[in-house]
């Protein structure tokens, strides 16, 4: 942020009294612009076993495949934004059954949230921000054309529980890409995300 979206006035990045961070402040309105993490909401949306996904019309990972998820608008409740971006993306209707994973992603400011749903009936089909859309089982997961780390842990975690028969809630971190290379060496294969002991 360069100027005051308040008073149109250049802003100066510094740490206002009692803060601890620097923060965009107006020199002229004195306004305060504090930038917090966006939260990105979605569901993992079930029928018999298999997981709605859509091939990303959009950047970024354009052509690459994901559940329908995106960013939770003001004044909306998180399982709220998760059933519209469902219905946005992959014209889909669903019932929500709980919270299944979290993911914070501190690099680039971004928290997942994504919940386990079960899709109501089988007429869903692409919305604007989506090319495809397909039902798939463990077996029919493009798993090396999926679009982000969150996506990968979280359908990795869905199988798996289906599999105990019993779904649990998973939070982890992703890291950043430059150290995960540095630590796997691998430059195409999303690592998997560091798991929080306390929720495994
Ligand atoms: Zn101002």
């Amino acid at each position: 942020m360069n100027f005051c979206s308040n008073c149109g006035a250049p802003v100066e990045h510094r740490i206002p009294p009692g803060d601890t961070l620097p923060r965009a402040v107006c020199g002229a309105c004195n306004t305060i612009h504090y930038e917090n993490p966006k939260m990105i909401v979605g569901c993992v949306a079930e029928w018999d076993g298999s997981i709605l996904l859509c091939r990303r019309a959009i950047e970024p990972r354009y052509g690459l495949w994901t559940v329908p998820a995106g960013f939770l608008e003001n004044g909306e409740t998180t399982a709220a934004g998760a059933l519209r971006e469902t219905l946005e993306e992959a014209n889909a209707r669903v019932e929500i059954d709980g919270l299944f994973a979290l993911y914070n992603l501190p690099h680039i400011n971004q928290v997942y949230m994504l919940f386990r749903a079960r899709l109501l009936d089988l007429d869903f089909g692409p919305g604007a921000e989506t090319l495809e859309t397909r039902l798939c089982n463990e077996s029919e997961v493009p798993w090396s054309e999926l679009a982000f780390a969150t996506v990968r842990n979280t359908l990795i975690h869905w199988f798996n529980d289906r599999r105990k028969g019993e779904f649990g809630f998973h939070m982890g971190t992703i890291e950043p890409m430059a150290r995960r290379e540095a630590k796997a060496d691998k430059r195409d294969e999303p690592a998997p995300a560091s798991e929080d002991p306390a929720n495994p």
